[in-house]
């Protein structure tokens, strides 16, 4: 399998999680680099994994055939017009920043590049992320399995066929670790208040919550409503659970919730 150079422009946490699954899917360290201004990230990325780091965001990116962009989208402008006199023509760049659409990105560089936007989410760190994939049609299938094998190492990755896609992304996928965070927090603050010591609560909800994940994804011929049937007998506990569930329109709130993240996200474009 052919490697490729990579580097990593802004060394914060994303970065880190998604370098790590792939040094720990063999992706060769030494053909990793990682740059940021400052430097106790880069000594620990360096000490924690043996890629290279370094301070000089163009020199790291001159040298790399993939250049991934992981600034926080309010300074991706001024980190790209940074760049924007190396040229471009034979690298593929990937950024993994909310928000900063493809355009922006051609407006910034101010010379065509080969683009992949990513949204990957933070499970990404322990091996299970999601991550949701844009490219233009004009982007060639080498450099779109070559962007889906770097992302693969934290975790699963989808394709979406229209860039206003990833907000959907971000609704589903994105941000939808804390509304499980939330639920689960919820679930050991009533726990509690029923007596339930914490640690107990926590395994219990946490132990639940796993299961009915991998329920899911190991019954790939059932969905969530037979699986929920399955567990749900008339006039039984789980029954009465629900019915409270569906009283409160928890299925609206859901509705509202994600349609606000992607309003959210739009106008941060
Ligand atoms: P972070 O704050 O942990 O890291 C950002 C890093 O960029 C910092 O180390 C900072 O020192 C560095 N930096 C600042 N100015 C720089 C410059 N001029 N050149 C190079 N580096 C510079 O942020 P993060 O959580 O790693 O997020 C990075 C990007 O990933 C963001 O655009 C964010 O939208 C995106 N993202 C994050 C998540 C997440 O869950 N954390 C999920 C999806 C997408």
């Amino acid at each position: 399998m052919t490697h490729h150079k990579v580097c990593f422009i802004g060394a914060g946490n994303m970065p880190r999680s998604i370098i790590s699954g792939l040094v720990k899917s063999g992706y060769p360290a030494t053909l990793i680099q990682a740059s940021n201004p400052s430097t106790p990230k880069l000594e620990a990325l360096a000490a924690d994994f043996g890629i290279r780091v370094t301070q000089d965001n163009r020199a790291a990116a001159q040298e790399a055939d993939v250049v991934v962009l992981s600034v926080k989208p309010q300074l991706m402008q001024a980190v790209c017009e940074e760049l924007s006199d190396i040229d471009f023509s034979n690298k593929l760049v990937v950024t993994i920043a909310a928000g900063v659409t493809a355009a922006r990105y051609g407006d910034y560089f101010k010379q065509p590049i080969k683009l992949i936007r990513t949204m990957p989410n933070t499970p990404t760190q322990i091996g299970v992320g999601m991550t949701g994939l844009y490219a233009a049609d004009d982007v060639a299938a080498a450099d779109r399995s070559l962007c889906e094998r770097l992302m693969a190492s934290g975790g699963e990755v989808v394709w979406v066929d229209k860039e206003a896609d990833l907000n959907q992304v971000i609704a589903l996928a994105g941000s939808s670790p804390a509304y499980f965070f939330l639920f689960m927090e919820a679930m050991m603050d009533a726990g509690m208040e029923m007596g339930m010591d914490e640690a107990k609560a926590r395994q219990l909800v946490q132990q639940a919550a796993l299961g009915a994940a991998q329920m899911l994804k190991q019954n790939p011929q059932l969905s969530p409503a037979e699986l929920r049937h399955n567990v749900t007998s008339k006039g039984g506990t789980t029954a009465e659970a629900i019915a409270t569930f569906e009283r409160g329109d928890l299925r609206g709130l859901v509705k509202q919730a994600m349609s606000n993240c992607i309003k959210r996200a739009e106008d941060m474009a």
